[in-house]
C-alpha cells in the first residue's frame, strides 16, 4: 500500500498524520518535532486547538523543505464569508508555513455555502493546495457537494472501529471525496483498548490493539490522524502502513460496528 492518497485535485496526502488536538501549547512543537523526525509528514491542526502557531514553529525548524510536509487547518465558526477570509488569513498568520496543504471547514454552521466560497477563492488563489469539510455527515453531504464549484477533497469526520461510517463513505466514493477520520482511537477512552475482537487479531499479527484499529481504517480507504506525545506510540501508528489484516479478520472487525458517534454527535 502507498503511504499516501492521491485527492481529486492530484495532490499527494500522507494516509498517517499527526493529531494535535488537545496537545497542550507547550507540548506541541515538541510533539511535532518528534514526528517529522520519526518521519510523519502529516499534521493535522485547526483554529479550535490553539496551537497552529507551534505547529508552524515545528515545521520551520525541522530543516524538512516545506513542501514535503502536509499540514491540515481547520476554520472554527466562521460565520459568513467576509468572516471566513478573515479567518483564513489569520491561520495563515498563526501557521507562518507559507500555502496551506489542506484547509477544512471544521463543523458546519448557518452559512456553509458562504464560507466555502472564502475557501474555493484561497484555493483558485493558490494560498491552499487543497479544501475541504469536517463533520459533514449524511444529512448535509449530498446536497453541499451539489452546490460547490470546488468538490471538497476531503470529508474530515469521526470514524474508528464502533462508528465505520459505511453509508457516508458510499457517498463520498461516488463523489470523490477521500475520507478520512478523526479520533481513530474513539480518543483513547472509549473500550477500544481492551475489545477482545482487537485484541485476537492483535495477537495473531503480534501487533497492538492501536495498529490493528488504525490499520483497519487505512485498509478501509481512510487517512488517519491519531493523537499522541510518545515517540513509540508515533512510531506504532506510523508502521501500521506495513501489514496487512486477513479479509477475515476484516469482517470481524466490520462486525463491531455500531454506527454510533461515541461523542453523541451522530
Ligand atoms: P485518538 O482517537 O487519536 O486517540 C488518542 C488517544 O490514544 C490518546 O490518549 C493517546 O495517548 C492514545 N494513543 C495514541 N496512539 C496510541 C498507541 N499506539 N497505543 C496506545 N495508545 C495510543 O484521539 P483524538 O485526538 O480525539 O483524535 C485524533 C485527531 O483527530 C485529533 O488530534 C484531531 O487532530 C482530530 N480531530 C478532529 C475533529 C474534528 O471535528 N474534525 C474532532 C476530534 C479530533
Amino acid at each position: 500500500m502507498e503511504d499516501f492518497v492521491v485527492l481529486n485535485n492530484g495532490v499527494r496526502m500522507p494516509r498517517v498524520g499527526l493529531g494535535v488536538y488537545a496537545i497542550p501549547v507547550n507540548q506541541t512543537k515538541d510533539a511535532v518535532l518528534t514526528a517529522l523526525s520519526l518521519g510523519y509528514r502529516h499534521i493535522d491542526t485547526a483554529q479550535l486547538y490553539k496551537n497552529e502557531a507551534e505547529v508552524g514553529e515545528a515545521v520551520r525548524a525541522s530543516g524538512i523543505p516545506r513542501k514535503e510536509i502536509f499540514v491540515t487547518t481547520k476554520l472554527w465558526g466562521a460565520r459568513d464569508y467576509e468572516d471566513a477570509k478573515r479567518s483564513i488569513a489569520r491561520s495563515q498568520r498563526a501557521l507562518g508555513i507559507g500555502v496551506i496543504d489542506l484547509l477544512l471547514i471544521h463543523w458546519p454552521g448557518e452559512d456553509n455555502l458562504g464560507v466555502y466560497k472564502a475557501l474555493e477563492e484561497a484555493y483558485q488563489a493558490g494560498d491552499v493546495r487543497a479544501i475541504g469539510i469536517s463533520n459533514f455527515v449524511e444529512n448535509l453531504f449530498p446536497s453541499f457537494i451539489k452546490q460547490v464549484d470546488v468538490v471538497p477533497a476531503v470529508d474530515q469526520v469521526e470514524a474508528h472501529v464502533f462508528c465505520q461510517q459505511k453509508g457516508l463513505r458510499k457517498m463520498m466514493a461516488e463523489a470523490g471525496v477521500v475520507p478520512e477520520a478523526w479520533s481513530p482511537l474513539g480518543s483513547g477512552e472509549h473500550k477500544i483498548f481492551g475489545n477482545p475482537v482487537l485484541e485476537s487479531i492483535a495477537k495473531k499479527h503480534q501487533k497492538s490493539v492501536a495498529q490493528v484499529a488504525l490499520r483497519f481504517l487505512v485498509q478501509s480507504g481512510f487517512v488517519i490522524i491519531p493523537r499522541t506525545t510518545k515517540a513509540k506510540h508515533m512510531q506504532e501508528n506510523l508502521d501500521v502502513l506495513t501489514f496487512t489484516l486477513d479479509p477475515d479478520d476484516m469482517k470481524r472487525i466490520e462486525s463491531l460496528n455500531n454506527a454510533k458517534s461515541l461523542f453523541g454527535w451522530w
